[in-house]
């Protein structure tokens, strides 16, 4: 007989499987990535349907499969429902599932505290005004991969430790804030606005209700950067991001 084992988790991604069938992507609970089918997902009124809507939370009953494991029942934790409803919430929340499904690849365990910090950031895009959502997955992306161990320097030096008092460089590639010393040693120009290093530390450091709280930020810039640190140092671009800019210009 099939094990049958129960896991709560995050929706991240929907694939078609044949004429009625959906490969289920999750993040679960200790942060492993789980790929489940959910038999007849796409056949109206479905029972479990709703309740693994992208971008919910749930607690699901599974089958282990020869290949896929079988979703069998689930029970709604969290629908998150307004993050459907409106698009720029659903582009952000979209940028945020596509980077815990990548990172995730492969058997990577993400663990606790990446899904505690990820059903937070639905939560708060849930809540907060719809355009909030795009600067609370601008900090999702940079505490994500601080918590991946490639959390930029911003108060001292990358490169020699130096404390600085105020930042005139900051590189991606050097990983993060630069003092002057290094900056005219390497030879190198700032690579993107010094002002933003401060953002990126406000970010990093504020709890996501505090972030949709901040009243007026550099919205496009501060996605850019986080995107940017992301390809540099997880190594990949997060497809996601184009669409959200369009709705953004
Ligand atoms: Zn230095």
């Amino acid at each position: 007989m099939a094990k049958a084992y129960n896991a709560r988790c995050i929706v991240l991604k929907h694939t078609k499987l044949g004429e009625t069938d959906v490969i289920v992507t999750m993040i679960a609970e200790d942060g492993r990535q789980i790929r489940a089918v959910a038999k007849g997902l796409r056949k109206p009124g479905n029972r479990i349907g709703a309740r693994l809507e992208l971008f919910g939370e749930a607690e699901l009953l599974l089958h282990e499969g020869r290949s896929l494991d079988i979703v069998r029942e689930v029970r709604t934790i969290a629908t998150n429902a307004a993050i459907r409803d409106e698009l720029e919430r659903t582009a952000s929340a979209s940028v945020e599932a596509e980077l815990l499904e990548k990172l995730g690849r492969d058997g990577v365990i993400l663990g606790e505290r990446m899904y505690e910090m990820s059903a937070t950031a639905l939560r708060a895009m849930a809540e907060a005004p719809a355009r909030k959502s795009v600067l609370i997955v601008a900090a999702f992306l940079l505490k994500a991969m601080a918590m991946q161990g490639f959390a930029p320097a911003t108060r001292e030096c990358a490169l020699c430790g130096t404390p600085i008092e105020r930042v005139h460089g900051f590189d991606v590639s050097y990983g993060g804030a630069l003092c002057d010393a290094c900056l005219s040693r390497l030879g190198i120009c700032t690579t993107i606005d010094p002002a933003a290093s401060a953002w990126i530390e406000a970010l990093i450091f504020s709890t996501f209700a505090e972030i949709g709280e901040i009243e007026s930020y550099p919205e496009i810039e501060l996605l850019d950067l986080a995107h940017m640190w992301v390809r540099e140092h997880a190594g990949f671009e997060l497809k996601s991001i184009a669409f959200l800019k369009m709705l953004l210009m």
